[in-house]
């Protein structure tokens, strides 16, 4: 499927849609991103935002800055939001995160759903934040390869790949719906490498993926690599076989357009959500500091506010012939037997 070009790839796009039109229906369901922080403790080769990028300012939003996002998530009907930040594991900061949560779980009334997307933790805190209100939680692997992962992190304890993979197990175990995902077209990277991260996805039986596109940043270690890199129109190119064909094997889970896609092609998220993607994450951190949230270069929307891009999601998302389930939570269909096994504790 990864290779499939001309009529191939027409039928592959085609037989995926078919199943998400089945599998999962035609409502694409939002998360409102804020990006919390952009202090990182880690060193990521790739990331704009990496602890030694000291040409970076940093940021770190103040309660009442997310309490506001989690407002106009409420009033804009977009049923979930998702806290994302740089990974940092001191008691300050575990213990900020719940306590926002709480927050947002009141002032929502509960109606917000709340994914977390704050790097690897004990199992202690993972269980503290889902008792909190968060109830989805990302943690992408970047690559299944172990050789191709340590490539692009620093050989040290704090970027294990063991590590990030007990992480993973951890917060399956503490009751989150399980979200991963991984780059596509980094340098080095072969096609097999990436069937073989989607036989990891499903071997994982992971409930929500986010995958998309390498985009190198000038700033990171990894750019000294751009060479070999394949041209960023292969690498979109990619990104949406893997997509569609995820979708053939994990028929009902979540897929995110990843913002990725919008880097390298300005209708990206919506040519994946015409493929098989069923979840968009529009950037709802305050304007003022989203061009210090880069993880990649050109990253879309950064100069925008909020309300600007509200009022393009109907139009594009209504060009991939779905529509928006406003005010809906959009759960991952596949996580429901799981869920199930841990109350009657099968
Ligand atoms: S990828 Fe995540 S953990 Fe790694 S440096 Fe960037 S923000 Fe930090």
């Amino acid at each position: 499927m990864l290779e499939a070009e001309g009529e191939d790839k027409q039928l592959l796009f085609k037989r995926s849609r078919e199943i998400t039109d089945h599998y999962i229906g035609n409502r694409v369901h939002l998360r409102g991103l804020i990006e919390y922080s952009n202090v990182c403790i880690k060193d990521c080769y790739y990331c704009g935002i990496r602890k030694s990028n000291k040409n970076q300012l940093r940021y770190t939003l103040s309660n009442e800055e997310v309490l506001e996002c989690a407002r106009y998530a409420l009033e804009h009907q977009y049923g979930s939001i998702v806290i994302q930040a740089g990974e940092r594991c001191d008691a300050g900061f575990t213990s900020g995160i719940t306590e926002l949560l709480k927050e947002i779980k009141k002032i929502s009334g509960g109606k917000l759903g709340i994914t977390l997307s704050l790097g690897e933790q004990s199992e202690e805190v993972y269980r503290e934040w889902f008792k909190a209100g968060g109830h989805r939680y990302l943690l992408r692997i970047e690559s299944s390869i172990q050789a191709l992962y340590n490539r692009i992190h620093p050989g040290n304890d704090r970027h294990s790949f063991e590590k990030r993979v007990n992480a993973l197990h951890n917060i399956r175990k503490s009751g989150f719906q399980l979200g991963t995902g991984v780059m596509i077209g980094l340098p080095g990277q072969t096609t097999e490498d990436l069937a073989s991260d989607l036989l990891f996805l499903r071997e994982l039986d992971v409930d929500m993926v986010g995958m998309g596109p390498y985009v190198e940043h000038r700033d990171t270690p990894l750019y000294a690599e751009k060479d070999l890199l394949i041209s960023r129109q292969q690498r979109l190119d990619l990104a949406f076989k893997m997509i569609a064909a995820l979708r053939i094997m994990m028929k009902d889970i979540n897929i995110a357009a990843a913002t990725a896609l919008q880097a390298l092609d300005p209708v990206g998220r919506e040519k994946a959500i015409r493929i098989g993607a069923n979840i968009l994450m529009p950037n709802i951190s305050p304007g003022m500091y989203r061009k210090s949230y880069k993880l990649y270069e050109d990253k879309p929307c950064v100069d925008e506010r909020p309300a600007d891009c509200n009022q393009c999601l109907d139009v594009r998302i209504g060009m991939t012939g779905s529509c928006i389930g406003y005010n809906e939570w959009g759960d991952s269909k596949h996580f429901t037997p799981k869920q199930e096994k841990v109350l009657t504790g099968i």
